[in-house]
């Protein structure tokens, strides 16, 4: 499939509207060589708003007269003639209708905080977006469950995120910036050594601000490809530096069970962290093997019975639907394997289609609507008792569908919720990380980039550090100064 518009200033949503219905189609910059080719077409004249999809031989055709209104209201009008148009041509409802934005929870929040009524935003869910039932109840859920966390925020609250870039092998469908660490062990041991000074930079800056950590998570790629020592060295400045007693919560990504042994459980525990991440993203095994991980489904089994062991209470586990290969049957025996363990957090995420080779994007969009019931049957977490608490949606996910945080009660994870819903600042440590600004009580968010890799975040570390000055300057704009410092 592919996509031509014409006549457009920005064509950004027709084009993401459009993948919403054909997840791996091309945008072309020229008329089409071919005439009888797959093609949505949507362009604007003076006079009207049309769209056409030519799918397998039949055409289908759709027009709208322009008229005086604002660039918003025309947008969404054509977006929505195109949208009908494609629901038409391909006789599928996408399960969040229109809705591109990658927030849903937030829309919430954000039109409840303006003082839309609950009756205007339901409308504004089923009727202007389009969504299902299923879905708005989904998203309002998750918006009443973590409105008292975002109520009790304070302005000067804050997180830390400190980002390892490594991992033990790369997943076939990882896209993330992270290094093997076979090809990299040389630089890891300067790059903790870097990562650990950024901290307490970071804890300056902190300090000369008033902010208060509640949150600390440690995520990758794959912490756990540290060696003990260096999990140690890193874990303890983060010790030194905080005090951990007044935390919300310290999470650290055990990830994958190929690099996870009992010696890094326990100083994990020891240090600290009050919910680690073992990560199986599937127990089929000739999936687990598609993907590229070195590791058995057992040793998923094996590694969480030892962080138990370790005295580790609030595990999470992340699952991906749509995997290269998986079924809606080896998806529901992997949930039911993760059951089975009975972690205090299930994560499932849907394959991102950027993550995945052409050959798998092709492939996928066939198998579109498998996706969708994969996961329908994570119904089966709230008859075991786990509640959605967090939700996001990444653009070219399958269907466009959405990766979902489910907790037990009282084991939600507060940073999801805090850098998902834009809470509060999140500061972020190592490569690849970006520090998010967010202006307590207003809607001013400001970024602070640290270089991609680990060789340039060693090599340009002073630059890094006179970044981060800028947390500083931004809270000085932004709390009363007779309070900061
Ligand atoms: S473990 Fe995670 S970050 Fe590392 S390669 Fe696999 S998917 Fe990417």
């Amino acid at each position: 499939m592919e996509i031509w518009l014409t006549g457009l200033e920005s064509g950004y949503e027709l084009e993401h509207l459009a993948r919403l219905f054909f997840p791996g189609a091309r945008l072309l910059t020229q008329r089409p060589a071919r005439a009888r080719q797959n093609l949505v077409r949507a362009g604007k004249s003076k006079k009207s708003l049309f769209a056409a999809v030519r799918l397998e031989g039949t055409c289908f055709r759709a027009r709208l007269p322009r008229r005086q209104e604002t660039a918003k209201e025309e947008e969404y009008r054509f977006c929505r003639l195109l949208y009908e148009l494609l629901r038409k041509a391909t006789g599928r409802r996408p399960p969040w209708g229109m809705l591109t934005g990658v927030r849903p929870v937030r829309i919430i929040h954000d039109n409840r905080a303006a003082g839309m009524s609950e009756e205007q935003i339901q409308s504004l869910f089923l009727d202007h977006y389009d969504c299902t039932p299923a879905k708005f109840r989904l998203v309002k859920g998750i918006a009443d469950l973590q409105a008292p966390l975002i109520r009790d925020n304070q302005p000067r609250d804050c997180s830390l995120y400190v980002g390892i870039p490594f991992c033990p092998s790369r997943c076939s469908f990882c896209s993330f910036v992270s290094r093997t660490i076979e090809r990299e062990r040389a630089l890891v041991q300067p790059y903790v050594d870097k990562l650990c000074e950024e901290i307490v930079a970071i804890r300056r800056q902190m300090e000369l601000c008033g902010l208060r950590l509640r949150t600390i998570y440690i995520g990758g790629g794959t912490p756990t490809s540290l060696n003990a020592a260096q999990l140690r060295q890193l874990m303890e400045t983060l010790a030194q530096n905080f005090d951990l007693d007044s935390l919300q919560e310290y999470t650290v990504e055990a990830g994958r069970p190929d690099c996870t042994d009992r010696e890094k459980l326990h100083i994990m525990k020891q240090l600290g962290a009050s919910r680690i991440s073992i990560n199986p993203q599937t127990f089929e095994q000739s999936v687990l093997e598609e993907i590229g991980r070195r590791h058995s489904a057992e040793a998923v089994v094996r590694c969480f019975e030892e962080a138990r062991l370790e005295g580790h209470d609030n595990i999470n586990m992340d699952l991906i639907a749509g995997l290269p290969s998986d079924t809606v049957e080896g998806f529901e025996r992997s949930l039911q394997r993760t059951l089975e363990l009975d972690p205090e957090n299930i994560t499932v995420h849907t394959l991102t289609l950027k993550r995945a080779s052409n050959l798998v994007i092709e492939k996928r969009s066939e198998e579109y609507a498998d996706v969708s019931a994969m996961i329908d049957r994570c119904e089966v977490l709230a008859q075991k008792g786990y509640r959605p608490y967090y939700l996001y949606r990444q653009k070219n996910t399958l269907q466009n569908l959405e990766n979902t945080g489910w907790s037990k009660p009282g084991k939600e994870c507060y940073y999801n919720i805090y850098i998902m819903e834009e809470i509060h600042s999140i500061l972020s440590a190592g490569a690849g990380g970006s520090t998010k600004l967010c202006q307590p009580g207003g809607d001013k968010i400001q970024r602070i980039f640290n270089y991609k890799y680990p060789a340039e975040y060693i090599r340009d570390f002073e630059t890094i550090l006179k970044r981060k000055e800028g947390i500083g300057e931004f809270y000085a704009c932004y709390l009363d100064p007779q309070t900061v410092g």
